[in-house]
């Protein structure tokens, strides 16, 4: 399971010594637990990994969806960032098609999306 917020976190600790109580961090648009389905033996590796994140996972008889946004704001909060200093746009990609690329939606043919950020010294 991709770990990129924590390896980020990490990375930003170790070189630029920075205090994970300070860090702010914004979670841009993407799939949204709206629209990101997961096979049902997807799920028991879910619970492998974070069986201890509450409510990333729904399901019921037809659907099982994941809540990536969730898990990884429940991530960072274990390494150390506040609640308060998670944003999230709350923006799905897979909802607004006139917006954004996304790769389930548009099954793998569509465009790519970019991110920059930096650190103010
Ligand atoms: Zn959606």
């Amino acid at each position: 399971m991709q770990r990129t917020a924590c390896a980020c976190l990490e990375t930003m600790i170790q070189a630029f010594d920075s205090c994970p109580q300070k860090v702010e961090v914004f979670i841009g648009p993407g799939i949204g637990s709206c629209c990101f389905e997961i096979s049902r033996d997807l799920i028991s590796q879910v619970n492998k990994t974070f069986g201890n994140f509450d409510d990333i996972i729904n399901q019921n008889e037809n659907h099982c969806t994941w809540d990536l946004k969730k898990t990884n704001q429940l991530m960072l909060v274990q390494k150390g960032i506040r609640t308060e200093n998670i944003y999230d746009c709350h923006l799905c990609t897979s909802c607004h098609p006139g917006d954004f690329y996304s790769y389930r939606r548009d099954q793998g043919i569509t465009g790519r999306m970019g991110a920059f950020i930096c650190i103010e010294n």
